[in-house]
């Protein structure tokens, strides 16, 4: 794997694509900065060996040029955090782009204009990608969020630099993190699915029946599985076009000796809020009107003591409505369970969307071995695809 330590930055500019795609209040600023920090061992590096950065990134989905999308709003907190100046242009092609580059000496960052103000980026646009190349020696991708998209600057880009380019600090821990639990592990492996929707998952779960010995299916993905197999399941959440898949994967799963965890019981509510009646219910057995919400004590005590037999510990998706204080108990108690476990030597990821606003929420981001920072970028290499920013840098 091509890493930053295998380059000396001294009197060199880096281009550095990173994921400054953070969240704006309505006063632009800046509401959570974890990605600006997860950039920020690699900034220092290039800075430490005698170099300079040029950051572009891209904020949120404007339609051209739009200033509430303008990547001036992050200039402060990007200052904050890596602690030395960051000087700004207001675009990032271009005569202005240019100048600036030019006049930026060792030891200081050049932060570019979003690059989404232009369409080419989203398209992989050859001729844009080959102006953003003039602004660095080196090409560092440390965009994990993006990796699974082959836009302008972060996968075309790569073709202009032969062999000066390489992962950036945060997306080679992302890489092996996800290699750790799919190709390194130390066995027994578990992954815990939840959240809404099978179909969301349904390709994860097929490419990890060939790498795990336990599989927990929790949330509202469960009860696609219980309908599928007879149980009444009140109003919950269910695909019922998705019921025979549901049936192939357990049949699956039990060729290949993977063991299928299921919650025994859940909360039924008898509405969707935070102060709706509730009843514990066995999850087979729901009455009309009330729906599962949450995993229950015993499912809960039945993961904890799956989660304390494994290993490698992979996270995606809550057991339950977890923005919902009545129904977080079960993905409250599934954190506290797998800190449990890492505390006790087990390596484990949580990445994918709502599971990493959860152990946030609750508290656990730092007591498990690693938080994911991309999304759809985490559940693609779970699928087992190659992702076009990884192969890249690799090619
Ligand atoms: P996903 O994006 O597929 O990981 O799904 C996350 C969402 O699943 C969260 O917003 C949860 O509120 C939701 N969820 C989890 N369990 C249930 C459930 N039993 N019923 C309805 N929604 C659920």
């Amino acid at each position: 794997m091509n890493t930053l330590n295998d380059f000396n930055f001294e009197n060199k500019k880096a281009i550095i694509r990173v994921d400054f795609n953070v969240p704006l209040n309505d006063k632009f600023e800046v509401t959570d900065t974890t990605r600006i920090q997860a950039a920020k061992p690699t900034i220092i590096k290039i800075l430490e060996d005698g170099g300079s950065c040029v950051l572009m990134s891209h904020l949120g989905r404007p339609k051209g040029k739009q200033d509430e999308f303008s990547l001036r709003h992050i200039v402060k907190s990007v200052i904050d955090i890596i602690g030395c100046n960051v000087k700004f242009v207001d675009d990032c092609v271009g005569d202005k782009v240019e100048e600036a580059v030019a006049n930026l000496v060792d030891g200081e960052i050049l932060l570019l204009e979003n690059l989404r103000f232009y369409d080419e980026e989203k398209k992989g646009d050859v001729a844009f990608a080959e102006k953003l190349s003039k602004y660095g020696d080196i090409y560092v991708n440390d965009a994990f969020g993006t990796a699974h998209r082959a836009h302008a600057s972060t996968t075309i880009i790569a073709q202009f630099f032969k062999e000066n380019k390489c992962f950036g600090s945060l997306l080679a821990r992302e890489i092996e993190s996800i290699d750790k639990v799919l190709n390194n592990s130390e066995k027994p492996v578990l992954a815990i699915l939840g959240g809404a929707k099978v179909s969301s998952k349904i390709t994860v779960i097929e490419n990890i029946l060939d790498k795990v010995d336990h599989l927990i299916i929790g949330g509202g993905m469960s009860f696609t599985f219980i309908k599928a197999q007879g149980g009444k399941i009140g109003n919950s959440i269910c695909e019922d076009d998705k019921m025979e898949l549901a049936l192939e994967i357990l049949k699956q799963a039990k060729a290949k000796n993977v063991q299928v965890h299921i919650p025994v019981d859940v909360i039924a509510a008898d509405d969707f809020s935070n102060d709706a009646n509730t009843q514990i219910c066995d999850i087979d057995a729901i009455p009309d009107g009330w729906e599962g919400v949450d995993a229950g004590l015993k499912s809960q005590e039945n993961f904890d003591g799956v989660v304390n037999q494994c290993k490698t510990i992979l996270w995606n998706g809550p057991l339950g409505v977890f923005e919902m204080e009545s129904f977080a108990g079960g993905t409250i108690a599934l954190g506290h369970s797998i800190d449990k476990a890492t505390k006790n030597g087990a390596f484990s990821l949580v990445g994918g969307g709502d599971s990493v606003a959860a152990v946030k929420q609750f508290g656990f981001a730092d007591k498990v071995s690693y938080v994911s920072t991309g999304g759809g970028a985490m559940l693609e290499m779970l699928e087992g695809k190659n992702l076009p920013g990884i192969e890249a840098i690799l090619k």
